[in-house]
């Protein structure tokens, strides 16, 4: 059974939202800046130059291995310098609008952003780990057509506060930051892996997402190793190559057709980077061997790429390339004109699959009752149409004073 807990948490860093109009932070916010930009910042609130170095690693600790949320928790800090930081910045974590627990365990979370737009992210127990699954925009430009996301047009893409928040919360959550007292070491972590598999094309949003993750894996912090962060993308080919340099995590590919006429229609972006080039920029994947191998999403869709044919050219197409397969029963959402393929079918693709050398490749559906799993997450966020922004704009340019 579903519980929904609509606890709607008040966030005393919250900007106010006054008559539908949400004010801006008057504070600026010091989640997700790396440590160099977390001493820049603090000169330019007037810090000298040698102590913002050193304040900027205490701080840095104290967010992303304490898991502080006001300055007052910093005790290695003068109370004069937190009152400073206080006048000057927030620690602010997006506002948690609702938490459903799926019946296995799976957690969703409804995040509001400061201007008020919406997006999901979701929390995968499983024995031994736990996975959690971040969204890079809110919405999304393309529009897979079985992907409930690719329904919501972009309304814009995530800071790279707005994506570690998403994780800072989850540890919240989960209450898995070390107890006060305890050593830093001391914390039993159930969350182990990030997957940027929520909402959005996080190769659209790059430099926000690799920002993000430099602080996730940063070791001094929340420490969750490069290896155990992947990216999917649904095979923005001009990015691929600078995702493994720059961000250095593993990959994976929303392939989910082995025919362009196929792919064509599923993942439309397919029309710009067909499949044979894409597959070309995972053969040159920087860092790619058999230890760190590029997994392929490939959602299993009742009559349109299901079939035995289907499984051998996707064996054939992946050939020579350190290669993952993930089988991915499809997960419904309301409106869809898809089905999910039959489970002897599915079992029949799989072992063709597995035949090949790729073990155990189908995904276990989580947190279905909750619309958590994947492709289903959806916010109510809406991009304002333009003439409506323009009159609203019109309207606040009039009670402005002059
Ligand atoms: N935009 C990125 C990451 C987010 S989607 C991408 O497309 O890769 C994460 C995964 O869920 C992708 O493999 C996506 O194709 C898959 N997915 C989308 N809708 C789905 C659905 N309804 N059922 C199962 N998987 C789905
Ligand atoms: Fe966007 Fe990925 Fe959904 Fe496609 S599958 S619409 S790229 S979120």
């Amino acid at each position: 059974m579903t519980q929904p807990l609509d606890i709607a948490r008040a966030n005393p860093n919250a900007p106010a939202i006054v008559g539908g109009v949400v004010s801006a932070p008057a504070r600026a916010s010091l989640i997700g800046l790396s440590r160099p930009a977390l001493a820049a910042a603090l000169q330019g609130a007037g810090v000298g130059e040698r102590e913002s170095r050193m304040r900027a690693s205490q701080i840095f600790n104290w967010l992303y291995v304490r898991g502080a949320t006001s300055f007052d928790e910093m005790t290695n800090i003068s109370k004069a310098m937190r009152a400073t930081l206080d006048t000057h910045f927030t620690l602010s974590r997006l506002d948690i609008v609702s938490e459903q627990i799926s019946t296995d365990g799976t957690r969703k979370w409804l995040l509001r952003l400061a201007d008020g737009n919406e997006v999901e992210t979701v929390f995968i127990p499983e024995p031994g780990r736990g996975t959690l699954c971040v969204s890079s925009q809110v919405g999304c430009t393309l529009t897979c057509t079985f992907c409930h996301t690719g329904t919501q047009r972009l309304v814009r893409n995530l800071t790279a506060g707005e994506i570690v928040a998403q994780v800072l919360i989850a540890r919240d959550s989960l209450d898995e930051w070390p107890q006060v007292n305890a050593p830093a070491t001391d914390t039993r972590r159930t969350l182990t892996n990030v997957v940027m598999m929520g909402m959005g094309e996080p190769l659209y949003n790059f430099d926000a997402v690799r920002d993000a993750l430099d602080v996730v894996s940063d070791g001094d912090g929340l420490s969750i190793s490069k290896r155990r962060i992947t990216l999917s993308t649904s095979g923005i080919v001009p990015e691929i190559e600078r995702c493994g340099a720059e961000m250095g995590v593993m990959l994976a590919i929303s392939l989910h057709g082995v025919r362009d006429e196929v792919r064509d229609e599923l993942v439309p972006i397919n029309k710009k980077y067909p499949i044979a080039e894409l597959l070309r920029a995972c053969r040159h994947y920087p860092g790619l061997s058999n230890a760190r191998r590029i997994t392929f999403e490939y959602v299993m869709l009742k009559g349109v790429n299901d079939s035995n044919q289907d499984a051998k050219e996707l064996v054939r197409l992946l050939k020579g390339i350190p290669a993952k397969i993930n089988l991915i029963p499809f997960n419904p959402w309301p409106g869809t004109r898809y089905e999910c393929s039959d489970w002897d079918r599915i079992e029949a693709f799989a072992d063709i699959v597995n035949k090949a050398g790729y073990a155990s490749p189908v995904r276990t559906p989580r947190g279905r009752d909750i619309l958590a799993a994947c492709g289903q997450l959806k916010s109510e966020s809406e991009k304002e149409r333009a003439s409506v922004r323009m009159a609203r704009l019109r309207a606040e340019n009039q009670d402005a004073p002059i």
